[in-house]
């Protein structure tokens, strides 16, 4: 469980659990090429430019060159009506060749998030917004999982953390990250609390718990002193610090505690952005293998899928 020195806490690094993933993603990708004979097509709809999604933007496409997916930017102007984005979405929830759409978030105020998730084809939201996938998700069937949150649950899996029968807290319960990791947690067998801005003593919680996930966009919220000797440490915030990128954990007085930490960046990030890649390939293939009309198919418990 320590780094490779031997000295600090094992480093959990998103970029060799990211490469085994894409390598995954780009034979599939080969394959449905070569049974289709189109690559299949991930939608990424903007609203307005800003530096950061530009930053983030441009991985996703990058990501989506290597595996032969074909990544589209599709741009909204800033001052776009709600219903000219309705309209974006509407026609690419028509295209054939798109099989999966992404909206950056956050959306400019004057868009309320429903006008995306209302028009949003289920089948086609492949960051799991829809709460046809958010009740599938609840219930153990398959759909697809907020994607930020699937990474968080799967670099511990692919990492050989244990998670049955251990005590987790997620820190954040919001819709795309807190909530849903902590549902994949309770799927996995652990014993999930759930902390927010309204818990009354976080680090009581925090003190007790064998894994972490901190999720709440508060940069150093969580420090070595809450946490328990020994605890593995997922941090998904990204927060930008006197130009630095930095997690919701103190990384230094963490790191003394410990068993297993992520870094930020490096740790949840690269996971991420290629897990996308393997939500666009199962759209894909469902939407090639569904009959006109029956694009939601049938409902598949977790664990049935060949
Ligand atoms: P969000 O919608 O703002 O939700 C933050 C959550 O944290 C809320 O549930 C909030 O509680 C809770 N919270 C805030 N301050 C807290 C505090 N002092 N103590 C305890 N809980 C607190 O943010 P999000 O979209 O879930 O994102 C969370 C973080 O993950 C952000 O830093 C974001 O940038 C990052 N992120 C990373 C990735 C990635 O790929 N690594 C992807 C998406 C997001 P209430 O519900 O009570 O308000």
């Amino acid at each position: 469980m320590t780094s490779a020195s031997g000295k600090g806490p094992r480093l959990l690094l998103g970029a060799p659990i990211a490469a085994e993933i894409r390598a995954t993603v780009e034979r599939e990708v080969s394959a449905f090429r070569g049974k289709r004979g189109y690559a299949p097509a991930l939608a990424v709809l903007i609203v307005g430019r800003d530096a950061p999604s530009a930053v983030y933007l441009n991985q996703i496409l990058k990501s989506c060159a290597k595996v032969g997916i074909e990544g589209r930017l599709v741009e909204v102007p800033g001052r776009a009506s709600a219903a000219a984005v309705r309209a974006e979405i509407e026609r690419l929830n028509a295209d054939t060749q798109v099989a999966g759409i992404i909206v950056q978030m956050p959306l400019p105020k004057r868009i309320p998030l429903s006008t995306v998730i209302d028009t949003l084809d289920p089948a086609k939201d492949i960051d799991g917004l829809h709460p046809r996938n958010a009740g599938l998700m609840t219930l153990g069937y398959e759909g697809f999982l907020p994607t930020t949150a699937h990474a968080a649950v799967e670099l511990l899996k692919r990492s050989g953390i244990q998670i049955a029968g251990m005590r987790a807290v997620v820190v954040g319960r919001s819709n795309v990250v807190g909530k849903p990791a902590a549902l994949l947690l309770l799927r996995e067998n652990a014993t999930v609390t759930i902390c927010h801005s309204r818990t009354a003593d976080l680090a009581r919680h925090l003190k007790d718990a064998e894994i972490v996930i901190v999720a709440a966009g508060s940069p150093g919220l969580v420090t070595g002193r809450m946490l328990r000797k020994g605890a593995v440490v997922v941090d998904v915030g990204i927060n930008v610090v006197d130009d630095r990128l930095v997690g919701d954990v103190d990384f230094a007085s963490a790191s003394k505690v410990a068993s297993a930490i992520t870094p930020v960046p490096g740790g949840v990030g690269p996971v991420t952005n290629a897990l996308l890649l393997t939500h666009l390939v199962r759209a894909a293939q469902d939407q090639a293998q569904a009959s006109p009309g029956h694009r939601n198919g049938a409902l598949q418990p977790v664990g049935s899928r060949q």
